[in-house]
C-alpha cells in the first residue's frame, strides 16, 4: 500500500469529531489493505512498530528529526529550529518545510508502508556508534520522497507525538464492520443473533440484525484479543482465515493475557451471600505482574502489558526454579522486609519500577512475588479449571521458593471469619482483602463475580478508590500561577462507547513537585481541541490526550449536572471533595475505572452499613 492511503487516512482521523467516523474511516482503511501489510498498518494507527509487549520503541530525538528535515528540505537546522519554537509540532514543521522545499531530490521514489517500516523499524533498533547519524539519513530518506502531509505523520511516529487517540475498542469496531458479510454467512451465527431480534417491523429489523450481528462479531474477537493481547496478529489471522481463524487461537507463553478484574462488595456479609464457601486472600498493595516461562526463557509483563521483565532480575532468577517448564502465572510484587517481616509501603516498591541502577535496589529492596493464579503449564492451558485447582497446581510448582511464595489466603464460609481475616489484613497494613469464587474459570480482561474485593476505608472516604483518567487541566490561580497548573479535569471510561467522561475537577492532594510535574508531563500531550474520545461539557483551560491515570479519593459520589459520567436526565455523577492520591503508572486510560463501576459504587453507598 502507498504510504500516502495511510497518511491521508490520519489527516482525516485528526480531523473528525465523532468515534464512529473514526471508526468507518479505519473500516475503509483496514480494507484497503492486503494480508501481509494489514498488522504493519494498524501498529501505524497507533504510532506503534509492535504492539507494547515487543518493547520496541522508535524514540527519536526531536534534535535529530530537526537535522532530517533540514537535510530533506534543504534548509538549515536553525531555521527548522526557529520555526519549531513557533509552531511546537515538528510534524507540522516538516510540512510546512517540505511544501517550500529548495532542491527535489534526485532519488525520490514512492514510499509505501513497507518502505516506511522497515526505515522506522531501523531506526528503532540501530545501536553503536555512528548509530545517530544512520538514524537521521533513514528518516530523511523517507521524507525526500514524502509529500508535505506524508511529513507530517513521517515526523510525529517516530518522535512518539502521533496521538491519534485510536483505542484498541475501536480498532476492533472496525474490524467487525468489515466482517460483517463473511458472518451473514455463518449459519450458527446467523442463528444466534436471530434469536436475540426484538424488532418486528420488517425493514427495522433488518437494521437490528446487523447491529447484533456486528457486536457478536465483536465479541468473538474481543475474547480472543483478551487472551492474545496483539491486534496486529489478529488481524492479520482475521483476512487471513475470516472469523474461523481465529477460533483456535488460544493462550501461549510470551504474549500477554489480559487480566482479569475485581468486583466490589461492602461488606463480608455480601461476599459470603454472593460466594457461599470461597477464598480469602490478602490484597497486597505492589505492581500486578504476569510471569510467563518457556522453556528457560522467562518473560514478565506488567498490567499494561509492557515488558518489564529486565526490570526485576530476582524474579527471573526464582523463575527458573520452577517446577514447569512451561508456565504463565501470576502474582503481586512487593518489597518486603523479611527481617521484620514488615510490607514495605506502595512508595518504596515503584522505586523497583525503573531502568537504572536496577541491580543496586534489587539488593536494597529485594521483591517477593506473591502468586494468586496459574493460567497454562507444561503445554496446556489452565484457564477453564476452577480456581481451586488452579491454586493447588501452582503451589505445586512452586514448591520451596524464598523469592516466590503463594499468597496469605484462608477457605471460609462465615462472613465473621472474612471478617475477622481482613481486620488482620489491615493491621498489617495491607490494602484490604480479595474474595474468590473457587469454582471460577480464569476471566481474561473482564470484571465478573470470581474476585471481590475488600479494601479498608476510612470514616469520610469511599469503600474504594477511584481511578480516573486526566483529560485536560486548569492554568494555576494565585499561589499556583507559577506552575502552570492549578487543577486537573477527569473522567472515567465508558466501556460501550469506548469513550472518557468527566467525573470531577481535582485540585488538592498534590504536592508543589507534583504539579511540577504533572505539568510538564501534560504539556507534551497537549491537544487543540476536544480529543475524539472525550466527552466532557466543562472546558478545562488546555485539554490534553486521555493517557494519565490518577488514583483518587472522594467523600462521596453524588449526582451533578456538571458532569457527563452515567449522564441521564440532565445528570451525571461527580466526586464529592476529590483528592489526587498518586499517578497510576501501571493502568491504561481503558483500565481506569468504569462508568458502570461508578453506577454501582453509588448505588451501594447508599446502604452501606459500617461492617468492615
Ligand atoms: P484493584 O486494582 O483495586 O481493582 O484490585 C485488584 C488488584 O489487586 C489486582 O489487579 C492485583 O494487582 C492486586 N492484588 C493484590 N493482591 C491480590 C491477590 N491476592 N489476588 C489478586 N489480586 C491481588
Amino acid at each position: 500500500m502507498e504510504f500516502k492511503i495511510l497518511a491521508d487516512s490520519f489527516d482525516k482521523v485528526e480531523k473528525v469529531s465523532k468515534r464512529l467516523e473514526m471508526t468507518d474511516l479505519l473500516a475503509e482503511l483496514f480494507e484497503k489493505s492486503d494480508v501481509d501489510e494489514i498488522a504493519r498498518v494498524i501498529y501505524l494507527c497507533q504510532g506503534q512498530l509492535a504492539p507494547p509487549y515487543k518493547d520496541i520503541e522508535i524514540g527519536m530525538g526531536e534534535k535529530y528529526a530537526e537535522e532530517a528535515i533540514a537535510k530533506a528540505a534543504g534548509y538549515t537546522k536553525t531555521e527548522v529550529e526557529k520555526e519549531f519554537k513557533k509552531k511546537g509540532d515538528l510534524g507540522l514543521v516538516a510540512e510546512e518545510f517540505l511544501k517550500k522545499k529548495k532542491q527535489r531530490s534526485l532519488f525520490s521514489a514512492e514510499l509505501t508502508v513497507e518502505k516506511v517500516f522497515k526505515n522506522l523499524m531501523r531506526i528503532a533498533t540501530v545501536e553503536g556508534s555512528g548509530s545517530q547519524q544512520l538514524k537521521i539519513k533513514l528518516l530523511a530518506e523517507l521524507l525526500n520522497s514524502a509529500s508535505p502531509v506524508e511529513a507530517r505523520y513521517l515526523i510525529r511516529i517516530p518522535l512518539g507525538s502521533l496521538r491519534l487517540g485510536i483505542g484498541d475498542p475501536t480498532i476492533m469496531d472496525a474490524f467487525a464492520i468489515n466482517l460483517l458479510p463473511e458472518a451473514k454467512k455463518d449459519k450458527a451465527l446467523v442463528k444466534k443473533v436471530e434469536k436475540k431480534l426484538k424488532e418486528k417491523k420488517e425493514e427495522k429489523r433488518a437494521e437490528e440484525f446487523d447491529k447484533k450481528l456486528r457486536l457478536a462479531i465483536r465479541e468473538i474477537i474481543e475474547s480472543k484479543y483478551n487472551v492474545h493481547s496483539d491486534l496486529g496478529d489478529l488481524a492479520e489471522t482475521l483476512k487471513r482465515h475470516d472469523l474461523k481463524g481465529i477460533e483456535k487461537i488460544g493462550i501461549e507463553p510470551g504474549i500477554p493475557i489480559r487480566p482479569t478484574l475485581a468486583e466490589r462488595l461492602p461488606t463480608a456479609k455480601k461476599i459470603i451471600e454472593k460466594l457461599g464457601k470461597c477464598a480469602v486472600e490478602a490484597k497486597y498493595d505492589g505492581f500486578r505482574l504476569a510471569i510467563h516461562k518457556k522453556g528457560e526463557k522467562v518473560t514478565i509483563f506488567s498490567r499494561r502489558q509492557e515488558n518489564v521483565t529486565e526490570m526485576f532480575p530476582e524474579i527471573v532468577e526464582a523463575v527458573k526454579n520452577l517446577k514447569a517448564s512451561d508456565a504463565i502465572f501470576e502474582g503481586e510484587a512487593l518489597a518486603f522486609n523479611e527481617e521484620t517481616e514488615e510490607y514495605y509501603p506502595f512508595q518504596v516498591t515503584i522505586q523497583r519500577k525503573r531502568k537504572y541502577d536496577i541491580d543496586k535496589m534489587a539488593k536494597e529492596f529485594p521483591l517477593t512475588l506473591f502468586a494468586f493464579d496459574l493460567l497454562y503449564a507444561n503445554g496446556q492451558s489452565l484457564m477453564d479449571l476452577p480456581f481451586k485447582e488452579r491454586r493447588e497446581r501452582l503451589g505445586k510448582i512452586i514448591g520451596k521458593n524464598k523469592t516466590i511464595v503463594l499468597t496469605d489466603t484462608i477457605i471460609t464460609n462465615s462472613a465473621k471469619e472474612l471478617e475477622e481475616y481482613f481486620n488482620k489484613s489491615v493491621e498489617k497494613g495491607l490494602e484490604g482483602i480479595i474474595a474468590k469464587d473457587l469454582n471460577a474459570k480464569y476471566i481474561a480482561g473482564a470484571r465478573k463475580f470470581s474476585w471481590i474485593k475488600l479494601k479498608r476505608s476510612y470514616k469520610g472516604e469511599l469503600g474504594d478508590t477511584i481511578d480516573t483518567v486526566i483529560i485536560g487541566f486548569f492554568k494555576g490561580k494565585g499561589k499556583r500561577t507559577k506552575f502552570g497548573l492549578g487543577g486537573l479535569l477527569t473522567a472515567v471510561y465508558d466501556k460501550k462507547s469506548d469513550s472518557f467522561k468527566s467525573i470531577a475537577k481535582i485540585g488538592t492532594g498534590m504536592s508543589e513537585e507534583m504539579l511540577e510535574s504533572l505539568f510538564k508531563m501534560l504539556s507534551k500531550i497537549k491537544k487543540e481541541k476536544k480529543p475524539v474520545r472525550v466527552d466532557s461539557e466543562l472546558k478545562p483551560d488546555i485539554w490534553v490526550e486521555p493517557k494519565y491515570v490518577i488514583e483518587v479519593n472522594a467523600d462521596e459520589i453524588t449526582k451533578s449536572p456538571v458532569h457527563t459520567a452515567g449522564k441521564e436526565k440532565g445528570e451525571g455523577f461527580a466526586l464529592r471533595f476529590p483528592r489526587m492520591i498518586k499517578l497510576r503508572q501501571d493502568k491504561t486510560p481503558e483500565q481506569a475505572t468504569t462508568v458502570k463501576e461508578i453506577e454501582q459504587m453509588f448505588k451501594k453507598q447508599r446502604h452501606v452499613s459500617t461492617g468492615a
